[in-house]
C-alpha cells in the first residue's frame, strides 16, 4: 500500500523523529561523589558524629587521625576507629548497626551551613545538567542521611535525583552498580547511554572502571592532578569548571 504524505503530514512526522531523536539522545547519567568533589572543607562534623557515634555506642575513645578516610566508606572508616581503639571484630559486627545510627542521627542535627563548601563550577555543572534534562546522582562513600544533609545544607539537594550511599554496598563499585541498576530502571540510561562518575580520589576512577563508566576525576580533593593522572581517568580537571556537557556527555 502506497502512503500518500502531503506537505504537513511530512513536517509532522519529522517533528515525530527530532523529538525523538532529542529523547534518545538526552538520555545520559552523570553521578557525583560529594567530599573532595561537590564540597570542600566541609568541617570536622562529619568525623565528630563518627567519634561521637562510637562513643555511645561502645564507650570506647576513637578518632579519624592517622586514618585515610578520603576515598573510603563511612562503614569502613567506622570499622577502622574501632579496630585502632582494640575492639574485636564481634564487637565491630554487634554494634555496627547502631553507630551508623546514631552517627547520622548526630550529623544531622549538627551540620553546618556548606553553601560557601560548593567546589567551584559545582553548582553550575549540576544546573546545566538539569536544565538539560540529565539526570545527576550521588555515588559517595557518605551515610544516607549524611550525603542528604550535607547536599540540603550546600543548597544543591534539588540537583539530586537519588543517591548510592554507604551502606548499601561493600565498596564504591558496588555502589556505582547500584546507581547505574536505578537508572536503567528508571529508563534514564540504556546500553550505550553516556554515563559518567565524577571523583576526586582514585577510588572514583576504580570504580568507574569497574563499570565501563567514564571516568572524571578532579582534583579539588586531598589528591593532586599528577597522583590522579597515575590511575588514568577518562578526563582529568583542576576543577569542574572545566567541565562542559558536550564532553562530559560525548557518546
Ligand atoms: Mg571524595
Amino acid at each position: 500500500m502506497k502512503i500518500e504524505m502531503t506537505p504537513a503530514s511530512i513536517k509532522a512526522s519529522a517533528k515525530a523523529s527530532a523529538k525523538a531523536s532529542a529523547k534518545a539522545s538526552a538520555k545520559a547519567l552523570v553521578l557525583f561523589d560529594i567530599d573532595g568533589t561537590l564540597l570542600r572543607r566541609a568541617g570536622p562534623h562529619h568525623r565528630e558524629a563518627l567519634s561521637a557515634a562510637v562513643r555511645k555506642v561502645t564507650g570506647l575513645e576513637s578518632t579519624t587521625e592517622g586514618i585515610a578516610v578520603a576515598g573510603m566508606l563511612d562503614r569502613d572508616i567506622l570499622a577502622t576507629m574501632l579496630r585502632n581503639a582494640g575492639a574485636s571484630g564481634a564487637l565491630i559486627r554487634r554494634s555496627m548497626p547502631a553507630i551508623v545510627e546514631f552517627a547520622q542521627r548526630t550529623y544531622v542535627r549538627t551540620c553546618p551551613d556548606l553553601r560557601a563548601k560548593v567546589c567551584p563550577g559545582a553548582r553550575m555543572l549540576l544546573y546545566k545538567l538539569s536544565r538539560r534534562g540529565v539526570p545527576a546522582g550521588l555515588v559517595t562513600g557518605n551515610l544516607t542521611r549524611i550525603g542528604w544533609k550535607k547536599m540540603e545544607r550546600a543548597g544543591l539537594r534539588h540537583y539530586l535525583r537519588f543517591g548510592a550511599f554507604a551502606e548499601l554496598a561493600r565498596d564504591r563499585a558496588g555502589l556505582v552498580d547500584i546507581a547505574l541498576r536505578y537508572a536503567r530502571r528508571e529508563g534514564w540510561i540504556e546500553r550505550g547511554s553516556p554515563v559518567a562518575l565524577i571523583g576526586d580520589h582514585p577510588n572514583d576512577i576504580r570504580a568507574a572502571k569497574a563499570h565501563g563508566v567514564r571516568a572524571v576525576a578532579v582534583a579539588t580533593g586531598l589528591v593532586g592532578e599528577e597522583e590522579l593522572a597515575r590511575h588514568s581517568p577518562d578526563l582529568l580537571v583542576p576543577d569542574m569548571r572545566a567541565l562542559s556537557l558536550e564532553v562530559l556527555l560525548r557518546p
